[in-house]
């Protein structure tokens, strides 16, 4: 992490009894993404809102680039606030919309006009100042509305699910925008989205939340691949959870429970025989015949690049995914296979 820029601490925020956030306290540094992600009512817009200065925290404070702004609007907070539904004026132009922040501001016209221009052309739209917002497309809205924010030069821009109105294809290119606006500018960047994928791909690091409270803070590869708990390991991508117990057998450690049993390299010989939990991506599950566990496939979903089966083992449901490279290779419901499972699988 770059240096400390902003500084939650011990957040906390209710409504009535309800406690939207919950104790949060999170180092983020400057020119890092770091995305907001749970399932809807965790929590993720009060905790925006409450950075952005729409809401006042009921306890904990908010420090920005060294300096406590806990007592500061909005508009006096040195962040930008992008909303889902980009909130632009319709009866104005494009370019009375970017500059309606900046007249709060003493500037002189001339020095508006460079501004303006500047913060059109960082999201790609010179030439569209006379054009009204209906005239323009959504993801054409959506970059008025972060030039809006730019234009103020904040410290941090604060985007709440920005992408959700957006077709899929318009969504990756948006995402790939908003890193490459995040590098030129050196942008701190605070990104809400309920999209693991969407997370995933965009993130320096990722917050997730549930019930007002952090689960993690990882790396995407980090939050996807070493998650801390059950919640995490389901809420980001697809996972097989499984419950047993490990044992040693000759040189061998096995992992066993009532439906399979196979060989694992487990170096936490303290846990031994106890009950112990892991966690199984789908991918990482090879289809192989002349594997010891077999089931029956009970289900399948094409995906396209992904074919994902259902496979049942003695009464427990493996997910399994196959890449789409051979369709010489493709199973059937109530087709028996075989599955190779991962020597590593990640222990929760
Ligand atoms: P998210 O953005 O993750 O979907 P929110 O931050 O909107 O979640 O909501 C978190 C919790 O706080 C939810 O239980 C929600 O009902 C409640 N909440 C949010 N805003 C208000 C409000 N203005 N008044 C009362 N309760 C609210
Ligand atoms: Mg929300």
């Amino acid at each position: 992490m770059a240096e400390e820029f902003l500084n939650l601490e011990h957040l906390f925020k209710y409504f009535g009894n309800v406690t939207a956030v919950d104790d949060i306290s999170v180092q983020i540094g400057k020119g890092e993404l770091v995305s907001f992600i749970g399932p809807s009512g965790c929590g993720k817009t009060t905790l925006l809102r409450t950075i952005g200065g729409f809401h006042r925290q009921d306890a904990g404070d908010i420090v920005l680039d060294g300096q406590n702004v806990d007592h500061l609007p909005p508009e006096r907070r040195s962040t930008g606030m992008v909303f889902q539904n980009y909130a632009l004026f319709p009866h104005m132009t494009v370019y009375r919309n970017v500059e309606y922040g900046l007249k709060i501001q003493k500037l002189s016209k001339s020095e508006r006009e460079e501004r303006i221009q500047q913060a059109l052309s960082q999201v790609q739209l010179e030439n569209y100042d006379n054009r009204k917002p209906s005239e323009l497309s959504g993801g054409q809205q959506q970059r008025v509305a972060i030039a809006r924010c730019l234009v103020l030069q904040p410290k941090v821009l604060l985007l709440d699910e920005p992408l959700s109105n957006l077709d899929a294809k318009l969504r990756m290119t948006m995402r790939e925008e908003i890193r490459r606006l995040k590098d030129e500018l050196n942008l701190t960047v605070i990104f809400v989205t309920h999209d693991q994928e969407e997370a995933l791909s965009i993130s320096d690091r990722i917050i997730v939340l549930n019930e007002g409270v952090i689960q993690q803070l990882g790396n995407p590869d980090e939050i996807y691949n070493h998650p801390v708990n059950p919640f995490v390991a389901n809420f980001v991508g697809q996972s097989n959870i499984l419950e047993g117990i490990t044992e040693e057998e000759g040189p061998k450690t096995l992992f066993k429970n009532d439906a399979l049993e196979f060989e694992i390299t487990d170096n936490n010989s303290q846990q031994r025989d106890n009950k112990r939990k892991i966690m199984i991506r789908p991918e990482r599950i090879i289809i192989n015949e002349d594997s010891a566990i077999q089931g029956n496939v009970s289900k399948v979903v094409y995906n396209g690049n992904v074919i994902r089966y259902f496979v049942d083992l003695n009464g427990t449901e493996i997910l399994v995914d196959q890449f789409n490279i051979d369709s010489s290779r493709h199973y059937h419901k109530g087709d028996h296979i075989g599955l190779e499972m991962p020597k590593d699988p990640h222990f929760l």
